[in-house]
């Protein structure tokens, strides 16, 4: 099947209240293109430099998520055009995206990343560390981010009972903070879980943001 194709497939398959963000990390620009051609217009990297590099050389209507672990010194180069980060895991990253989105006059949007896995080498906040940043004066103080939501990583395993359960948590961390921080700020209402191997279990689970690349894409060398 062809990306175009793949991307149809998908999107018809998927619920309304679900959008589709195609990983395009590794992809060149003409694997985006095909994807873009058939309607897609979200696409999520998770290099800051890729995305820098991919950003003038295709169409400006795309918009262009980060996935990846973020290091505060590359937000400056994603920072003028990046319509929403997924993958917020501190204080001191979100103080740096606040910071630059302030210089290039311009609200970034964000999600909050949870650690749900099982695999230690998977990064993301504990609800603690959540709490006690959404209770921060800092966070107080910014005023050129805005959290959308929240995202997760389940482990990787074909154990679909142990995917179900870290999605639910998810879920759960979602609900418990829109709870307690955002009950009078609608921006909250992202769930940004599933990938290619197990968003169909993410979207029974309440996701509204699948990320998806190999089963586009194909495998990535
Ligand atoms: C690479 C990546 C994906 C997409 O993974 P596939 O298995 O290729 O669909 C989704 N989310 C994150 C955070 C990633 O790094």
């Amino acid at each position: 099947m062809t990306i175009a194709a793949k991307i149809q497939k998908i999107s018809d398959s998927l619920p309304s209240g679900v959008r589709l963000i195609a990983v395009s990390k590794t992809r060149t620009k003409e694997d985006i293109l095909q994807a873009y051609t058939a309607g897609q217009r979200i696409f999520a990297e998770n290099r800051a430099q890729e995305m820098a590099d991919k950003f003038p050389v295709l169409p400006s209507d795309i918009e262009w998520h980060f996935i990846g672990h973020l290091q505060t010194n590359k937000v400056k180069f994603i920072a003028p055009f990046v319509s929403l980060i997924h993958s917020v895991d501190s204080l001191k990253l979100l103080k740096e995206i606040d910071r630059e989105a302030a210089k290039n006059n311009r609200t970034i949007p964000c999600l909050l990343q949870f650690h749900i896995a099982e695999e230690e080498s998977k990064s993301g906040l504990t609800t603690t560390e959540a709490v006690d940043l959404l209770a921060s004066a800092d966070f107080g103080r910014m005023k050129n981010i805005q959290i959308d939501g929240v995202m997760g990583m389940a482990t990787f395993t074909g154990d679909k009972e142990q995917v179900r359960k870290e999605f639910r948590q998810l879920k759960a961390i979602f609900v418990s903070l829109r709870e307690k921080f955002f009950r009078v700020n609608d921006a909250f209402r992202e769930l940004s879980m599933g990938m290619s191997d197990d968003y169909p279990i993410a979207i029974e689970e309440g996701s509204t943001m699948v990320r998806i690349g190999t089963h586009i894409f194909g495998s990535r060398k």
